[in-house]
């Protein structure tokens, strides 16, 4: 070898030394060489295993003989200096007397990834920070499948690694899906705050589903579980989980009072404005909100209310039912009931009348909040986020894809490949 030779498998050798490095292997592993495509932008990093060091079996660990070498393969590393980095190998195969012929594991990726470690750790965390997954495919420079095969990877990882263990206060509820036409059953873990499953439908065998995808042992450990007053929620719960409380959240108790106000709150404008009083126009927001909105406006709340208007009546009775939280325990919650519901009933405000009834019937669940305060606010919360999820258009064609964004952003599952050498 002349002076030139050795001083260009020195460099040579350094430049491996320095992928070796960068992609955190090491022996039995070594980067042969490092092939430079100026003109493509590419580096192909060209790995091997060292001839003279046994295989390990990937079932069982023990050293065996070399069988063959699996057809070269590709994966997608981290870029350098804006070069698209490929790592390039074929893998030996090992030939365990016990587990037969198998492909050695590959310190770099996960099986059946066409990245690499620190790649897919990469991409999760530039799609953990951007708003859709458009943007992150479009800064991975991937296509959108690909950006979604490294979700669903990084969730089914974080599956496996989550312990439910301590699942005591859960959250059961509906989600729109695929423009509003169809439903998805979201259950939540109130106490960690975080989404734990999510399936299609919303009857009562799709939550049961969804609450069996808790171990069996875990489900006799939930308290309680806030919901609805839906039947099917309830029903579900009793099923899979009967020895849970099930708990009506004010969330939803509150919901239904506020469409009542407004359903009186219409029918009586449509009646004002037979007569030609306008006195009621625009005034949704201020209804809902019980505060007056900034700006001019002909009439304050109170000057409404001393005309007696039945929507200031309704608006009443739903403000009163906001004390019934905070009676600090069923008996005399039960007793502020029957007061409150007497005086709706004496009402002429149908809607309200209805939502009384309707409170009346799952009396049981209301006032098991004294004993469990549960309230899905959290489930609510997770809305915007899930909104933004629906937004990014692509997302929510297919059930499966709609599922893993929803646990990837919102289930606070380790999704982080190990980035450790693992031979
Ligand atoms: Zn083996």
């Amino acid at each position: 070898m002349n002076k030139d030779d050795l001083k260009r498998s020195a460099a040579e050798a350094a430049v491996a030394e320095h992928y070796g490095l960068l992609l955190g292997i090491g022996s039995p592993w070594k980067v042969r060489k490092a092939d430079l495509n100026i003109l493509e932008r590419k580096v192909e990093i060209v790995i091997e295993h060292d001839a003279q060091v046994p295989v390990l079996c990937p079932e069982c660990g023990q050293a065996c003989a070399r069988h063959d070498h699996a057809p070269e393969r590709t994966w997608r590393h981290l870029d350098v200096m804006q070069f698209t980095t490929l790592v390039r190998a074929r893998i030996p195969r090992a030939n365990c007397p016990q587990h037969g012929v198998g492909t050695v594991r590959a310190p770099w990726t996960e099986p059946h990834s066409r990245f690499t470690l620190f790649f897919e750790a990469f991409a999760v965390q530039v799609i953990e920070a951007c708003r859709s997954l458009t943007q992150a495919a479009e800064l991975l420079r991937l296509d959108w499948d690909s950006v979604m095969l490294i979700m669903a990877r990084a969730v089914k990882r974080g599956l496996e690694r989550r312990s439910t263990e301590e699942v005591t206060h859960i959250g059961l509820d509906e989600k729109s899906f695929r423009r509003g036409q169809d439903y998805v059953s979201v259950m939540t873990d109130l106490t960690k705050r975080r989404v734990l499953e999510v399936v299609e439908g919303r009857a009562t065998a799709d939550a049961v589903q969804l609450l069996e995808t808790l171990p069996e042992e875990q489900r006799k450990a939930v308290v309680a579980a806030a919901m609805d007053m839906g039947a099917n929620f309830a029903a579900a719960t009793r099923k899979a989980c009967p020895q849970a409380a099930i708990v009506h959240d004010r969330f939803h108790v509150s919901m239904h009072l506020n469409e009542a106000v407004d359903k009186v709150r219409r029918q009586q404008h449509r009646r004002l404005l037979e007569t030609g009083d306008k006195s009621l126009s625009g005034t949704t927001f201020l209804w809902l909100q019980g505060a007056l909105p900034e700006g001019e406006r002909a009439l304050t709340l109170d000057e409404l209310c001393e005309r007696n208007l039945k929507t200031a009546r309704a608006w009443t009775h739903k403000e009163t039912f906001v004390e019934f939280w905070s009676q600090g325990d069923a008996t005399r919650g039960g007793h502020f009931f029957k007061q409150w519901y007497n005086a709706v009933a004496r009402s002429k405000l149908e809607p309200v009348k209805a939502v009384a009834r309707m409170l009346k019937k799952h009396l049981l669940g209301l006032l098991n909040y004294f004993a469990h305060p549960l309230t899905n606010a959290l489930t609510e919360g997770f809305n915007s986020k899930i909104q933004a999820i629906k937004a990014d258009a692509r997302g929510f064609r297919n059930f499966a894809n709609y599922r893993i964004r929803i646990l990837f952003h919102c289930g606070k599952l380790d999704l982080t490949p190990l980035t450790a050498p693992q031979s």
